[in-house]
């Protein structure tokens, strides 16, 4: 039946796009596109002739009727961000929300996805994460939410533009001190880079080097350090059960 295939794009190198992703692009009688003119250049480079549409976060909801009467028609739908995988810091929930509650069949086709690379070769743990997308723009909602999150001891994932990176570094300074942060900037790139270090060493760096601030990130920061005996949580469960177990 017909489908809506949500596909996921390079981040940077096209030789990332999976031969399944190039096999749908090809297939679908429409792509829905957070901008059509960045997709014609990817399905120029595919050799695919396929109509397409913008979907973004304006006009997303707008869209529901309208690619659920083509879905009814039985033409299957390809989704598609700039980059990465769509609904991820992208358009496409709203969508995806609607036709699923209308029954209709929704297929992923997985690729690239840059928090899942960018912790892949970071060195953090990744057993457990949390990814937040973009902090708050402006700088006092920006410090409470980095507030909420520092006493939590699983690795923070966020997404960061090149305009905001070094006053996001300021305040996860001022917020979490010293904690080791890992940047992946530029991933699947000619000047991907990885650099770790505390926000303010960091923040050095990019002084030194101005080309460091350059490009797309993913910042990953450390989770806080496990509480002292007798602070409450899990640690002091853990030390009464090494207790008992001594006994
Ligand atoms: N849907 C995308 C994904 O699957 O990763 C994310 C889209 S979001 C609008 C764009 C943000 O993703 C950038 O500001 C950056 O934080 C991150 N990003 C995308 N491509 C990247 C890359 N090549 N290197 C580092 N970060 C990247």
């Amino acid at each position: 039946s017909a489908s809506l295939y949500v596909v996921a794009t390079p981040i940077g190198n096209l030789a990332d796009l999976s031969p399944r992703a190039a096999g749908v692009l090809a297939e679908v009688a429409l792509v829905a596109a957070e901008d059509t003119r960045h997709t014609a250049r990817l399905l120029r480079h595919l050799g695919v002739q396929v109509p397409m549409l913008s979907l973004h976060e304006h006009n997303e909801a707008a869209r529901v009727e309208q690619l659920d009467a083509r879905l009814a028609a039985g033409e299957s739908i390809a989704l598609v961000s700039d980059a990465g995988t769509p609904l991820i810091s992208d358009p496409g929930f709203v969508l995806v929300r609607e036709l699923r509650a209308r029954g209709r069949r929704i297929v992923p086709v997985p690729g690239a996805c840059a928090l899942v690379a960018a912790l892949s070769a970071a060195g953090l743990p990744t057993d457990r994460f949390t990814f937040h997308g973009f902090l708050p723009a402006k700088g006092g909602a920006r410090r409470a939410q980095l507030e909420e999150l520092s006493t939590r001891s699983e690795t923070l994932v966020f997404y960061e533009s090149p305009h905001r990176i070094r006053d996001t570094l300021t305040d996860i300074g001022t917020v979490f001190g010293e904690r080791r942060l890992v940047l992946a900037r530029e991933l699947t790139k000619a000047f991907e880079t990885f650099l770790e270090g505390s926000a303010a060493e960091l923040s050095r760096r990019m002084e030194e080097d101005p080309n460091q601030a350059r490009g797309e990130f993913v910042v990953m920061v450390a989770g806080a350090p496990p509480r002292e005996k007798g602070a409450g949580g899990e640690v002091e469960g853990e030390a009464l059960l090494a207790a008992l177990l001594a006994e």
